[in-house]
């Protein structure tokens, strides 16, 4: 390729700005090009919109640019093509020679990375398709991938067999005017199966399957991105149905705004492409489905989520252990194992681990027991695997020691046991010492329909669940044992008793509102703050107080309940009745059989997220 495709820095015509080659057939390309002027083997041009390029770090906005070709005839169909104006001077070697300067510009070496980067994958050819999408394509006879292979996340499965069934047959579904979805995002840790499931998607409707990663849409040059987002939409439609999966959709969707240097000019337009791409689908060629994976949910870009994008969220969290027995069933079935081999035993001691854990799991062990020249994998190869993982680990939530494990049970514990025991508690929905999102347990509670008003009573058991974890964990522990792990559930407690105080006269203060709007002055004076800090504390106080007394009246409940969550780590509301032998709340089981899309997606009922533990 040479040296032809190095730009020639123009040092006195400092407007019309260098720019690489690629960067310029990107513009072409996009439609962005409106004219240029060409004399041999240098080619001047204006846009249609500016661009920014990066120069010593920082971005600048052109107009105008120029860059050296080898011959117009290459490009000369694909300038056609995209409506450029051209002129063509005759050659003048002289003229412009005498002024232009050789510079070894920064901008020489970012292209020069560029392109090398560009040529990594193969041939010559690729320098052309800058603006051409990575995304790898899957004929559908290629995927082999059924949902059977995918162990456990039921729950994800049942979330995605709508998009199958709709990928089958979409007549079924537009012929009653049922709105179809555009798309998916699959949300958590990495390794737990989300790949997996998207490709099994496109297995099970036996369509085709374009993956991409978001981190390929990251490019230095700003277009760059937009037009690979707008290059797969293309291929894709030429495909439908079919589905495009974005592996780590925040590497383009993080929210506006967010993040610091000059990448993000160039990630806002890769961004906005996408959004325009999903909502440029028609009903008619709406058989694209994306599916995005992230285990950022909280990152991303709100526009991202709206209706019509990416308003389906479907979890897929670390397994839970008859999860675990059937993802190591799986991995074990390439493997020689030992007839005394206990899978079960296996997946018991590997909470947390995650789908991909597991199958390095099975790997480890089969390296091992090849390393002492063993006939089969056994029981003590699991064990030494699983030690070598976890001391390898530095995630927290693999080297967590039992103890942790078992003071987030408890935790868990206290928050479920007093919601499932206060009259005025809402709803009991599940609850999980498992990992998810920066929490280590979590209890979810189920709104009871669109509640537009609360009581106080409600209000002050709200509080009560809150503190329920904290206070079992003290029970149990001691004080002196107390940990920063209810940091965020004394948030929650907090905020619901300054609301009490301040915007609902539920306090000695009486019917009045403070107000204190953010960064000014509140409006009412020194005094009278420090009284309302009084009352907030008083009614968290006291709830603390109520709450403690009922749990240490039902000890015996709360070890109970502690006990078979540390068996099975994941509780639903149901289980947890029947094992404590209380009367279910009426509104559980209505909800439970009317709308048993609210127990899928507990993402949206504000969950009662309780961190335990250090
Ligand atoms: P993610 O996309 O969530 O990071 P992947 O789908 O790439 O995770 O999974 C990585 C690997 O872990 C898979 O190739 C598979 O071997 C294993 N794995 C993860 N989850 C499961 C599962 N539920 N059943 C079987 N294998 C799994
Ligand atoms: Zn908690």
């Amino acid at each position: 390729i040479g040296m032809a495709y190095l730009f020639w820095y123009n040092a006195v015509n400092r407007e019309r700005e260098g720019i690489p080659f690629t960067a310029f057939l990107t513009q072409v390309d996009g439609d962005n090009v409106k004219a240029v002027a060409v004399a041999d083997q240098l080619l001047q041009g204006e846009l249609r919109r500016p661009i920014a390029v990066q120069r010593d770090g920082r971005i600048r906005h052109i107009s105008y640019f120029e860059t050296n070709i080898v011959s117009l005839e290459g490009i000369w169909p694909k300038l056609y093509e995209h409506n450029v104006t051209v002129e063509v001077y005759p050659q003048d070697r002289q003229n412009w020679g005498g002024y232009l300067l050789l510079l070894l510009s920064p901008l020489l070496l970012l292209g020069l990375f560029f392109m090398m980067r560009q040529g990594q994958g193969g041939g010559g050819g690729k320098i052309f398709n800058i603006g051409k999408s990575k995304a790898k394509f899957f004929s559908p006879n290629t995927i082999k991938i059924k949902f059977k292979d995918v162990a456990g996340v039921h729950e994800a499965k049942e979330d995605l067999r709508d998009i199958v069934e709709f990928l089958k047959s979409p007549e079924k579904f537009k012929r009653l005017g049922a709105k179809i979805p555009r798309g998916v995002l699959l949300t958590g840790q990495p390794g737990n199966g989300k790949t997996m499931l998207a490709k099994a998607v496109a297995g099970e409707a036996s369509v085709p399957f374009f993956s991409v990663s978001g981190s390929d849409f990251v490019e230095v040059f700003v277009g760059v991105g937009a037009s690979r987002v707008r290059d797969l939409f293309a291929q894709a439609r030429r495909h439908t149905p079919c589905i495009i999966f974005i592996d780590e959709i925040d590497a383009v969707g993080r929210h506006r705004g967010a993040g610091v240097g000059g990448g993000n000019d160039e990630r806002e337009q890769t961004l906005n492409q996408l959004l325009s791409e999903m909502d440029g689908f028609t009903t008619e060629a709406g058989e694209i489905i994306v599916l995005a994976a992230t285990n950022r949910p909280d990152v991303l870009d709100t526009a991202l989520l709206r209706p019509g994008r990416f308003d389906r969220k479907v979890e897929v969290p670390y397994p839970d252990m008859v999860s675990r027995e059937q993802i190591l069933k799986i991995h074990t079935a390439k493997v020689k194992l030992s007839k005394t081999v206990n899978i079960n035993t296996v997946a018991r001691g590997t909470a947390r681990f995650s789908g991909a854990d597991l199958a390095n799991l099975v790997n480890e062990a089969a390296l091992l027991a090849s390393k002492n020249s063993k006939k089969s994998i056994e029981m003590d190869d699991f064990e030494s695997a699983r030690d070598k993982i976890l001391v390898g680990a530095e995630r927290k939530t693999l080297t967590r020691t039992q103890d942790e494990i078992r003071r987030t049970a408890y935790h868990e514990a206290g928050h479920t046991l007093v919601m499932a025991l206060h009259d005025e508690a809402q709803p009991l929905h599940k609850v999980t010492i498992l990992s998810r999102g920066g929490a280590l347990g979590i209890t979810w509670y189920l709104p009871e329909g669109d509640q537009v008003s609360k009581s106080e009573a409600e209000m002050l058991a709200e509080i009560q669940v809150c503190l329920g974890g904290r206070i079992a964990e003290e029970i149990i522990y001691g004080k002196e044992q107390r940990t920063t792990g209810a940091h965020s559930d004394f948030k929650g407690a907090t905020k619901i008793a300054r609301d009490m105080v301040m915007n609902y006269g539920m306090s000695e203060l009486g019917a009045v509102i403070f107000e204190a709007p953010q960064g000014q002055k509140p409006d009412y004076s020194e005094a009278t703050a420090q009284r309302i800090d009084e009352q907030i504390s008083k009614i968290v106080h006291n709830c603390y107080t109520d709450a403690q007394k009922l749990l240490n009246e039902n000890k015996d409940k709360l070890e109970t309940l502690t006990v078979e969550l540390l068996e099975k780590e994941t509780l639903e509301a149901r289980e947890v009745y029947t094992l404590l032998g209380l009367e279910p709340k009426a509104s559980v089981s209505f909800v439970k059989q009317q709308k048993p899309k609210v127990e899928d997606d507990p993402s949206e009922d504000e969950p009662k997220v309780a961190p335990a533990g250090a």
